[in-house]
């Protein structure tokens, strides 16, 4: 095991794998990190885990997302914290559900697919490229990082057309003010292409050597 570190078996899901075997399965094959088990974070302090220039680039991410966001959408309306990507992730992370669930397993999408359609069920616009990270073939549930719209002329996609954002799981950067859990907050995806403030559930928030990692749940552009 990774840094002679086991998780503790508890299969909670706080690091976005379902159980403690998956997770050291991702963690063997680069998909996620020892910092994503808040255990792991509790166990060993930041100056352990985390290399300094890792803290200082972390650190200055913070810094420019309080420079570059003002707290207020294209539309005026406030939002409390932007969501930005975990280290070293292209995007803050998504799971989603084709509004044809059964398509994940008739196509049989999996890890490191592309899959492009529009995120009709919060109401946004904008067709997306998607590069997946898992898929479920039960719930239709797909783990996912967006990736920019060129990908998609470069390789062929599943093209599910529409689908609804179950969630989002991010490191939230305060604006205006902290992440509740149990909440309901505004909040701007750091990489949303509309730049309109989004609502959801705060149904997550575990403080890690990398910043506040949330979970955002009902999303909704309203
Ligand atoms: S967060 Fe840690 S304890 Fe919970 S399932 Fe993941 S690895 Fe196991």
């Amino acid at each position: 095991m990774m840094n002679n570190w086991n998780p503790p078996g508890k299969n909670c899901g706080a690091c976005g794998s379902q159980t403690c075997s998956d997770f050291v399965s991702r963690l063997e094959t680069g998909l996620t990190e020892l910092d994503m088990c808040p255990f792991y974070s509790i166990e060993n302090t930041v100056e352990k885990t985390v290399r300094p220039e890792k803290i200082v680039s972390l650190k200055n991410l913070a810094i420019q997302a309080r420079n570059t966001y003002s707290g207020v959408d294209v539309a005026g309306k406030e939002y409390d914290f932007v969501l930005l990507p975990f280290p070293d992730e292209p995007s803050a992370r998504k799971f989603i559900v084709p509004f044809r669930a059964d398509l994940v397993e008739k196509w049989d999408i999996k890890k490191g697919d592309l899959v492009t359609g529009r995120p009709a069920g919060p109401g946004c616009p904008v067709y997306h490229a998607l590069r997946v990270l898992s898929a479920n073939p039960v719930t239709g549930v797909i783990e996912c990082h967006t990736v920019g719209p060129m990908v998609a002329r470069k390789e062929d996609a599943h093209d599910i057309q529409a689908y609804h954002v179950h969630a989002f799981e991010g490191i939230a950067s305060t604006i205006k003010r902290p992440p509740v859990f149990g909440t309901r907050q505004y909040f701007l995806p750091g990489n949303c292409m509309i730049g309109l403030a989004h609502t959801a559930l705060v149904n997550m928030c575990f403080q890690k050597p990398s910043g506040l990692h949330v979970r955002l749940e009902d999303i909704r552009i309203l």
